[in-house]
């Protein structure tokens, strides 16, 4: 090859990475204008909490927010526009009464909630509670024959003391430093749980398995539970297993409420409640969806190929999911509405998809992404057409920056698509991955996935599963800065000349 001929690819081979990670100021100005002066975002929210309301999968309230999200992205002039079906989830659930309070020794009301997936009552019971102390198994031959219609209480670590710290708080500029930092460990890898903590957790697991068969056994009228909560009233939900029709029902509630009957029942009181929950089993469509729409790509060469971003709709039910994850819907949706109404440029087809049975497994992204890039579980053209996806669940928090999952080939595009959103805090770029949620459906098979680093506010102290997880939880301004960064770097994937780099991975 003649030198003139290196210089020139050399040269050809510089502009393309030039326009590729070029910022299109004019595209980002029409972006910010409407996502900051006419933002939608808040109504979207209200909508998918306050008025919809808890959104469990396979739920009466998840279908509701189906119909709704579909409806508006076609009020938007998204174009195939599916509910689409992406496999069984399993029967659904829905609590219709939920009734828990103390009457002995005196009356108050307890906060609490029913366990998902357990049955209900039926009817108002009034029963003696009975604190059940087992810590072997041979514990348990204590309370034979005694617990023969009461209510349950175990031992529980759980408590909730005063917190000195406040609940909400951003990230300070030294831990967005600190998660730039990569941490190379020594040894080979893998994980470094313990035999003894092994053995220790089986030991747990097998003790509440045998606890769980005689308390079946003796006919206890309920079981009440308490979980890491933020103090103060909240506490997290949970559920049973999803397919057992003999369970017990099960009630979980705030700590406060629970430790107080315990050591009432500790110090030899006599304690009773009165209960009503009334739960359905949804059995008539034990399917799970996903709620798809597109904007078609305006390049003959590119519009076959595809940038997506998505959130998973689905949520816990104690609350309204408010910041897990109308937060991530509202955004994500907020950001098509942007695309679309701003009129900006987009060269490939942006796809966006709101997920369900996240909660349980990932299941609506996992089953998405092999049932549409993957063949007899080969990557297909699909695969092959396919550029980048953007996910949002880390709460109502200002986006900080984006973790890059280990792909470090793309730094250089997000540092200079970032810049745009100095001002508005937004500039940490790092290598490290972040885990259990949506984009790790796409990581898993070879495909771009990124998630954002976003200001934590009450997510892990307050709202996240919690009770709490309402409304007020949600942080307006920051849903507006997190739908506009969405937005801009969605049009610019679509637009550059390449797709997003990969990840080297081996089918
Ligand atoms: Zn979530």
């Amino acid at each position: 090859m003649r030198i003139s001929a290196v210089l020139g690819f050399l040269f050809l081979g510089l502009q393309a990475l030039a326009q590729n990670t070029q910022v299109d100021y004019e595209s980002i100005y029409k972006i910010k204008d409407e996502g900051f002066n006419n933002s939608q975002v808040m109504d979207i929210a209200w909508n998918l909490t306050d008025r919809i309301g808890p959104r469990l999968t396979g739920s009466e309230g998840l279908k509701k927010a189906y119909d709704w999200t579909s409806q508006m992205y076609k009020d938007w002039g998204l174009t195939n526009v599916k509910v689409e079906a992406w496999g069984d989830f399993g029967p659904g659930w829905e609590v219709d009464k939920n009734y828990l309070a103390m009457t002995v020794p005196y009356y108050q009301a307890m906060i609490a909630i029913p366990k998902a997936w357990t049955p209900g009552t039926g009817k108002e019971i009034t029963a003696e509670v009975v604190y059940v102390e087992v810590n072997t198994e041979e514990d348990l031959a204590k309370y034979k024959g005694n617990l023969k219609g009461k209510v349950v209480l175990m031992p529980t670590t759980i408590n909730a003391e005063n917190g000195y710290e406040a609940d909400a708080r951003r990230y300070t500029e030294e831990e967005l430093e600190g998660l730039t930092k990569v941490t190379v460990r020594g040894g080979g890898g893998g994980g470094n749980f313990s035999a003894s903590r092994m053995s220790e957790f089986r030991r747990a697991s097998n003790l509440r398995r045998a606890a769980y068969t005689m308390l079946k056994e003796e006919g206890v009228a309920m079981i009440l539970n308490t979980s890491r909560g933020g103090g103060q009233g909240t506490f997290f939900t949970s559920n049973g297993s999803r397919n057992d029709d003999s369970a017990l029902p099960e009630m979980e509630m705030a700590p406060e409420h629970y430790n107080r009957m315990v050591r009432l029942l500790q110090k030899g009181e006599k304690v009773m409640v009165e209960a009503e929950t009334k739960t359905r089993f949804l059995k008539n469509d034990t399917k799970g969806y996903n709620v798809l729409g597109e904007i078609q790509g305006s390049d003959a060469k590119l519009k076959n190929e595809v940038v997506m971003l998505g959130a998973h709709l689905d949520s816990w039910f104690a609350g309204t999911g408010a910041t897990d994850n109308a937060a991530g819907s509202a955004v994500m949706m907020e950001a098509m509405r942007i695309l679309k109404e701003s009129g900006v440029k987009l060269r490939r087809t942006v796809r966006i998809a709101l997920w369900s049975g996240e909660e349980q497994g990932i299941f609506g992204s996992r089953n998405y992404a092999q049932n549409t890039f993957m063949t007899d579980k080969k990557p297909n053209a699909a695969h092959q057409n396919f550029s980048a996806y953007y996910n949002m669940d880390n709460g109502t928090g200002a986006i900080r920056g984006i973790y890059l999952q280990g792909n470090e080939a793309t730094k250089g595009l997000f540092e200079e698509w970032f810049k745009p959103f100095h001002d508005i805090g937004a500039s940490t770029i790092t290598v490290n991955n972040t885990g259990g949620t949506d984009h790790l459906a796409f990581d898993g098979i070879g495909l771009p996935g990124f998630q954002f680093i976003q200001d934590p506010i009450a997510y892990s102290t307050r709202t996240h599963h919690t009770n709490m997880d309402v409304f007020e939880a949600l942080e307006e301004v920051d849903l507006k800065k997190n739908a506009v960064i969405i937005a801009a770097l969605v049009m610019q994937t679509a637009n550059m000349d390449a797709k997003m780099p990969r990840k080297p991975k081996e089918f």
